[in-house]
């Protein structure tokens, strides 16, 4: 039997505990990793060239519209399929997510509203 069937709860007091001893540590963890996939994905807007990492959206090319579940979004997928991903402002972002594509490129969607 395994040793998370043998002790159920013991990780939920695990990552409890943890918090406990270091407030922030996952939004820490998260904004940490954020910024080095913002950084192996060339810290800027594909389209525009803006850099503040605020504006900035880690886009997953291939979408998952209509695909039963999301796909991962930790660094360590982002670096193991980098070529999957790519850099966009917020406006560029949504512009490309309302309407499947980013005016002025050849960047294309297909999505739920295009
Ligand atoms: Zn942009």
């Amino acid at each position: 039997m395994a040793f998370y069937a043998r002790n159920p709860g013991y990780m939920d007091r695990v990552y409890k505990n943890r918090v406990v001893k270091k407030p922030g540590i996952w939004r820490d963890k998260h904004r940490r990793e954020r910024r080095i996939a913002i950084g192996l994905l060339g810290e800027r807007c594909l389209v525009c060239g803006a850099t503040n990492p605020n504006w900035l959206h880690i886009d997953y090319i291939p979408t998952t519209n209509g695909k039963p579940y999301r796909h991962p979004r930790h660094l360590k997928y982002i670096k193991e399929h980098i070529s999957d991903f790519r850099l966009l402002c917020a406006n560029h972002h949504y512009e490309l997510t309302l309407t499947g594509t980013i005016a002025g490129t050849t960047i294309t969607q297909s999505g739920r509203y295009s």
